[in-house]
C-alpha cells in the first residue's frame, strides 16, 4: 500500500477496550473474541481481590496482597488502576507498551468505566466498547444465575452497575448482550471496522 494511504490508517484501534457492569457478559465475549482473532492479545490486570474458584493466578488477574499493589503503584507499574467494587485493579505497563510497538496485534482491556475514561484520556484513539444485557433486571438474574457471588456482593454490583450506565454515551459502541452469539458476532465487527478506521492524528492535508 502507498505509504501515504497505510499511515491515515496505522495506529487506530490498537487498544480496545470492553467495560460493562459485572455479569453483562464481558468475560465470556471477551474470550470468545481473544479465541477468534489470533491478533488481539488479552492484557491480565492485577488485582487485591480473592481468587473465585475456577480461577488462576496469572490467567485471569494477577492476584497480589494490598501492601503489593500499593508498592506497584508507587513504582508507576500501571497504566491505571482504580477501586472497583471494594477492591483494586490495574492495568500493567509492560505488555501495552509492547503491543503499541510491536505494529501488529491489538491489546484489549477488560476493565471497569474509571479505568476506561482514564484510557480514553490517554489514548483518544482506543475504540471504547460498552456492553450490557438489555436491562438492569436481566443483570440481577444473571448475576445470581453465575453463582459468583453472596447476596451483598450481588447488591454491590448491581448498585455499581446503575452508576456505570452514566459512562454508555462516553463510549464508541453499546453492545446490547441479549443473544450471546449475536453480542459477540457484534464485538468482532466492531473490531473487523477497525481495520478500515482512518486515524485523523496523522492526517494533516
Ligand atoms: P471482577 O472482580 O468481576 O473480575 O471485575 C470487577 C470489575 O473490575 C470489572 O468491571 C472489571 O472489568 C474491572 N477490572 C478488571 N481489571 C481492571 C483493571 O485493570 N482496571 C480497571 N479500572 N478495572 C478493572
Amino acid at each position: 500500500m502507498n505509504k501515504k494511504l497505510s499511515n491515515l490508517k496505522k495506529s487506530f484501534g490498537k487498544i480496545i477496550i470492553i467495560s460493562s457492569p459485572s455479569g453483562a457478559g464481558k468475560t465470556t465475549i471477551c474470550d470468545a473474541i481473544i479465541k477468534s482473532n489470533k491478533h488481539i492479545v488479552s492484557s491480565i490486570s492485577y488485582t487485591t481481590r480473592t481468587l473465585r474458584t475456577g480461577e488462576k493466578n496469572g490467567r485471569e488477574y494477577f492476584f497480589i496482597s494490598k501492601a503489593e499493589f500499593k508498592k506497584m503503584v508507587k513504582e508507576k507499574k500501571f497504566i491505571e488502576w482504580a477501586k472497583v467494587h471494594n477492591n483494586y485493579y490495574g492495568t500493567p505497563k509492560n505488555l501495552l507498551d509492547k503491543v503499541l510497538v510491536s505494529g501488529k496485534k491489538y491489546i484489549l482491556l477488560k476493565i471497569d468505566v474509571q479505568g476506561g475514561m482514564n484510557m480514553k484520556k490517554q489514548y483518544p484513539q482506543a475504540c471504547m466498547i460498552f456492553i450490557m444485557t438489555p436491562d438492569i433486571k436481566t443483570l440481577k438474574k444473571r448475576l445470581i444465575a453465575r453463582n459468583k457471588d453472596c447476596k451483598e456482593a450481588i447488591n454491590t454490583r448491581l448498585n455499581n452497575a446503575r452508576q456505570e450506565l452514566r459512562y454508555i454515551k462516553k463510549y464508541d459502541y453499546l453492545v446490547i448482550n441479549k443473544k450471546l452469539d449475536d453480542a459477540i458476532d457484534a464485538v468482532k465487527a466492531i473490531i473487523k471496522s477497525l481495520e478500515y478506521k482512518i486515524d485523523k492524528r496523522t492526517y494533516n492535508n
